[in-house]
């Protein structure tokens, strides 16, 4: 199998899978102006979550439309997941098993680092506790019920929020992304990035009903949280964000 994911849920998903199934998996990621790249086989060498056993906390792990990525990583990388692919296929070379390949596009370095098979790896380790693929996106802390996926009360989904604006309710809605995404795609709610929320507070109104949406539902789950702390007591956050909404509600909506 070959990783062009770029989301957490998605990646752990692809490793377990591949090491309960016995098949490679051909990992790339990139994050601003460096990439990675591996070969995770299970049978021969280490998988992903020897590596990394648990996802960082949902909260802390920056999207790509705010970390930001140089335009042509992904096909750098992307290229390289490709030769591994193919290698794989026609059983030659020296696959990257074993082996964590970085690339720093800035100082245009390539580094490698050996990765060794983890006995407590959770899921290819000696006593692995993790025997059949499980419900991704609360491990990843991305749904109720997981500590940092916030509580259900703080959510509203898609198709909720569409029921709710048609019947006309009173609700605010609050884009907490760049002004560059919002160019893209909006929900005709008011912008405040997030970095800026703090200090621009005080344009919302604590009395009225907010429901803040980002791109996928990370980032204005943070905003909730922060306005949750400093005394709003009817906000939501829009779950799945924009990109929800545009899957779900209206399939016109620009997606990126
Ligand atoms: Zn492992």
């Amino acid at each position: 199998m070959v990783d062009g994911t770029d989301n957490f849920p998605t990646r752990y998903l692809v490793n377990d899978a591949c090491v309960l199934l016995h098949k490679p998996n051909v990992y790339g990621s990139i994050f601003r102006f460096e990439g990675q790249a591996s070969v995770f086989f299970a049978d021969k060498g280490p998988c992903y979550r020897c590596l990394y056993s648990e996802p960082p906390p949902a909260g802390l792990v920056p999207s790509c439309a705010e970390g930001g990525v140089f335009g042509v990583l992904p096909g750098i990388v992307g290229t390289m997941q490709a030769l591994e692919t193919l290698k794989l296929l026609l059983g030659i070379g020296d696959p990257l098993i074993g082996r964590l390949l970085l690339f720093d596009g800035l100082k245009m370095e390539f580094r490698e680092l050996a990765l060794r098979k983890n006995p407590a790896c959770p899921v290819c380790g000696v006593n692995p506790t993790i025997r059949e693929l499980i419900d991704y996106e609360a491990f990843c802390g991305l749904s109720p019920g997981s500590p940092s996926g916030g509580s259900t009360e703080l959510e509203i989904t898609v198709t909720e929020l569409k029921a709710r604006l048609d019947r006309k309710d009173e609700l605010v809605l609050l884009d907490v992304r760049e002004p560059h995404e919002y160019e893209i795609a909006n929900l005709g709610g008011k912008l405040i990035p997030l970095n800026d929320l703090a200090k621009r507070v005080h344009e919302l109104d604590s009395s009225n009903e907010i429901v803040v949406y980002c791109a996928s539902g990370i980032r204005s789950a943070k905003a909730v949280r922060f306005l949750t702390e400093v005394g709003f007591k009817k906000v939501k956050n829009l779950k799945g964000g924009i990109a929800a909404w545009a899957e779900q509600i209206d399939q016109s909506m620009a997606s990126y």
